[in-house]
Formats: structure tokens, C-alpha cells, sequence
């Protein structure tokens, strides 16, 4: 049975990256709720249609919009042995929704990578530059880094006491550095 993780923290932290780098290295699917959805718009899908502005706020989707793609996502054949969850659960209620689609005690850890928000910020407007996603804009930034305070940290004193536990890991510094740091803590969780 391969890992089953999810990663938290704040947007600019590295969460994508570092899931990325690390499903490769434990040979599980990275499903990052993000991409999914980015590539939703881009084919102009209903759902794409429905998320696009949302997105492009940087506000939450809907909570069944984005449940169903997660559980049709994990469906599939690659999710059996294992997962590495990015960008989801965004909120308490589609940690329940998780929750009761994996049954009790499915998730073994959380990961949260944290950064300060000076360096998120500074991440997220060169990431803009470098990738020109419509949501890394100075005041779509804010509002995101607004949102996971007020929804998603919740998530960091809900999963303890829902069973999982949450390892913190230095987000600052480079990838490679970060990477390492992820590794030593699940070599020891
Ligand atoms: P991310 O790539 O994880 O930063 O996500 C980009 C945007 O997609 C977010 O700002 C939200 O608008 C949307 N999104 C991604 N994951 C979720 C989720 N689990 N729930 C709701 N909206 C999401």
C-alpha cells in the first residue's frame, strides 16, 4: 500500500512543486485540485465555465463542484496504492466530504509547508511573470492568502483531532532544501 498524504499551507509556500517532486520520488499520483480545474477552463468544460471567474477572484469553488472531481479522481485505477493530495480539502466541510469518501483512518499525514507571507507574496508575483496565471495578481493574492486564513488553516487543528496528524515543514529556502526537509520528516512520521 503506497502513502497516502495531503499537503497544506498557504498559496506561494511551494505545495506544488514540492507535491510534484515528491509523487514522483514515492511513485503515487499528484492530484493537485488546481491543475485540475486550470485545465477545466482551459478546455472550456461545464465545470471550467462554472470556475473561471471564481478562480480568477481567487475564491473558493463550490464545495460539490470540487468534491466530485476529487472522488472521480480518486477513483481511478492509479489513486488505488496510494495519493498525494494538493490544494485539497480547501475548507472543514470538504475535509468531512474526504473524510467520509475514504472512510475513517484512510489518511495517514498532513504535511504543512509554511512560509512567511512576505516571501509567499514575492513568490506569487514572480510566479506571475514566469507563468502568467490570472490569479497572481497583487490583489487576487491577497484575497487568496485571506482565504486560507480564514478556511483552510482551520484544517491545521482539524486534522489532529480527526486522527491524522500534521508535520510542519520550513517552506523558505530553496526547492531542493525544502524537498530535503519533506523527506527527513516522512522518513521519521
Ligand atoms: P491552487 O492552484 O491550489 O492555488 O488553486 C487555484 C485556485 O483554484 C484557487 O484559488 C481556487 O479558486 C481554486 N481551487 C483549487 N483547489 C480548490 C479547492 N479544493 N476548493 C475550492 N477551490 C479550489
Amino acid at each position: 500500500m503506497g502513502r497516502r498524504l495531503l499537503f497544506l499551507g498557504p498559496p506561494g509556500a511551494g505545495k506544488g512543486t514540492q507535491a510534484e517532486m515528491l509523487a514522483r520520488t514515492l511513485g503515487v499520483p499528484h492530484i493537485s485540485t488546481g491543475a485540475m480545474l486550470r485545465d477545466n477552463v482551459e478546455r472550456g468544460t461545464e465545470l471550467g465555465m462554472k470556475a473561471q471567474a471564481i478562480m480568477a477572484a481567487g475564491d473558493l469553488v463550490p464545495d460539490d463542484l470540487v468534491v466530485a472531481m476529487v472522488k472521480d479522481r480518486l477513483g481511478q485505477d492509479d489513486a488505488a496504492c496510494g495519493f498525494l493530495l494538493d490544494g485539497f480539502p480547501r475548507n472543514v466541510g470538504q475535509a468531512r466530504a474526504l473524510d467520509e469518501a475514504l472512510g475513517a483512518g484512510a489518511l495517514e499525514l498532513a504535511l504543512l509547508v509554511e512560509a512567511d507571507e512576505e516571501e509567499l507574496v514575492a513568490r506569487l508575483l514572480q510566479r506571475a511573470i514566469e507563468e502568467g496565471r490570472e490569479d497572481d495578481n497583487e490583489q487576487t493574492i491577497r484575497n487568496r492568502l485571506q482565504v486560507y486564513r480564514d478556511e483552510t488553516e482551520p484544517l491545521v487543528g482539524y486534522y489532529p483531532d480527526n486522527g491524522v496528524i500534521v508535520v510542519a515543514v520550513d517552506g523558505m529556502g530553496t526547492v531542493d532544501e525544502v524537498f530535503s526537509r519533506i523527506v527527513k520528516a516522512l522518513a521519521t512520521n
